[in-house]
């Protein structure tokens, strides 16, 4: 019997997968995607970026109405409803299902629902995930987009119910009263931010002396202000020694000699590729540290077998996934793309207050003895922060001396996910602090402390 045979398989649905499989079709190649979940869309519409920004947004609702009278308007008593505030976002969850299967669709993007495993270098089996069957594919050329999964620690068991991983914390059934966050990373941040916004008591415990390792030192400094003022605790350079499980709740023994009672706990640590799935072994493919192990080109060491994503070692995010994926089926469609600069590639952090950050940091430029300046810029003066009660935080742009070219922006403040996209497109440009200056903002906005940053490296800010 003829195996069905197609120009590319792609394995994985998340961000790379479903992104390098329209883009393929598009550029006119018969594309299957395998997925093994039942739904479209990755970690990321399912379990990650997506959840967790709409619940975001239903916090910032709340510390809205919660200031209501301060704009004038006079409620009897606010109060919320999680179930209510889970439905929405499930229900925004849904519709981007839905859209991604119409794109599919659109796109004749053959869909097969199932377990993609390699028999050979060109065979794909697909176990499927309604009667078990096996099917196999040929693929002239694959792309492998399996991303990645939660990290746990060996001796503390999630049971989904008083210890949580963020696939689970997502759909909790009520706000806890208090919460122990195991690692300080951008996802355990980003939940404290969620659960203390409708009033559990939170606390950060990390293990290394800083949280967001690795992003600019004044940013975490000001969002680590922030959290205080918010009373959420982070606790650095602290291990968690033991957790003992009670009937709802947790003892939890701390390397600082505490030991305390938390209603619920999170674990946070990272994530890990997802690759031992796939048989690697029929075909040899390299890996290094757990990653797949490939080229500027996303090729792999067998020429017709990319990979993207979070399974590859560049920086776990979705926007970058996304990314990779083009260029790599661009390469396989013939066409030539220009490589990825990472050092254009944003970081978007949405903490109460966001962080967000592209480029060096003055911690990296310092370490390589690289010289460089600062121009920075507080929201606080901005007309437009005050009417959106946005005013914490700031812009601080990094340059080089003779050309003022931009090394780095970072970012702390209500919209700095947003207000980073400029200078994306400003490094992609290679736009330099002139330019910045130069460039008009409209008024009144947020943005325009982007020009006031710039003016302070060019002989002054105005409002200041
Ligand atoms: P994934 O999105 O992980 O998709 C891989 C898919 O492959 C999965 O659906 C999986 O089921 C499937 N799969 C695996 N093995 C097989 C197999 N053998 N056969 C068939 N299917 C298989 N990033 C951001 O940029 N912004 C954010 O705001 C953000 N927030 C996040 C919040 C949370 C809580 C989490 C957990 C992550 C967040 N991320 C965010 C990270 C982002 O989700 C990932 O970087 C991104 O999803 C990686 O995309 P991917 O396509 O590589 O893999």
């Amino acid at each position: 019997m003829s195996l069905k045979s197609y120009d590319l398989i792609v394995i994985g649905s998340g961000p790379g997968g479903e992104v390098g499989a329209i883009r393929a079709a598009q550029l006119g190649l018969r594309v299957a995607l395998i997925e093994k979940r039942a739904h479209l869309g990755g970690t990321c519409l399912n379990v990650g970026c997506i959840p967790t920004k709409a619940l975001l947004e239903s916090a910032k609702f709340w510390k809205k109405l919660q200031n209501a009278d301060k704009h004038g308007f006079s409620l009897i008593k606010a109060s919320f409803r999680w179930d209510d505030i889970l439905g929405n976002k499930d229900k925004i969850i849904e519709t981007q299902r839905k859209g991604l299967k119409f794109l599919m669709k659109k796109n004749k993007v053959d869909v097969y629902q199932g377990l993609g495993q390699f028999r050979s270098e060109h065979e794909i089996d697909v176990i499927s995930t309604h009667d078990g069957k096996t099917e196999t594919l040929f693929g002239h050329h694959i792309l492998l987009a399996t991303g990645s999964e939660v990290s746990q620690i060996p001796n503390i068991k999630v049971d989904g119910k008083v210890i949580h991983t963020s696939d689970t914390i997502i759909n909790i059934e009520k706000v806890p009263q208090s919460m122990l966050i195991i690692g300080g990373g951008v996802i355990g941040l980003e939940f404290a931010s969620l659960f203390s916004s409708f009033s559990s008591k939170v606390t950060v415990v990390e293990m290394m002396d800083t949280v967001l390792a690795g992003e600019d030192r004044d940013c975490v400094n000001e969002l680590l202000r922030q959290f205080k003022k918010k009373s959420i605790k982070v606790i650095t350079g602290t291990k968690v020694l033991s957790v003992e499980k009670k009937e709802n709740s947790c003892e939890v023994e701390l390397s600082d000699e505490t030991r305390e009672l938390f209603d619920c706990i999170l674990v946070s640590i990272g994530r890990k590729p997802v690759i031992q799935n796939l048989c690697l072994e029929e075909v040899g493919l390299h890996t290094k540290n757990g990653f797949i192990s490939s080229n500027a080109h996303y090729q792999t060491n067998i020429s017709h077998i990319f990979a993207i994503g979070d399974i590859i070692q560049t920086p776990a995010l979705a926007h970058t996934a996304s990314a990779e994926a083009i260029h790599a089926v661009e390469t396989i469609a013939g066409k030539n793309p220009r490589l990825i600069n990472y050092e254009t590639n944003p970081s978007a952090i949405y903490t109460f207050p966001e962080v967000a950050g592209i480029g060096r940091t003055e911690e990296s430029l310092k370490a390589d003895g690289i010289s460089y300046q600062v121009a920075q810029f507080p929201f606080a003066p901005i007309a437009k922060a005050k009417i959106e009660e946005s005013t914490e935080g700031f812009i601080k742009i990094i340059y080089s001396q003779p050309y003022k070219q931009i090394l780095g922006v970072h970012i702390v403040g209500a919209k700095a996910t947003e207000l980073i996209s400029e200078f994306v497109l400003g490094s992609v440009l290679e736009a330099t602090l002139d330019d910045i200056g130069h460039a008009i903002h409209p008024h009144p906005t947020i943005s325009e402390s982007i020009q006031e940053a710039a003016h302070s490296g060019l002989g002054g800010p105005i409002h200041l």
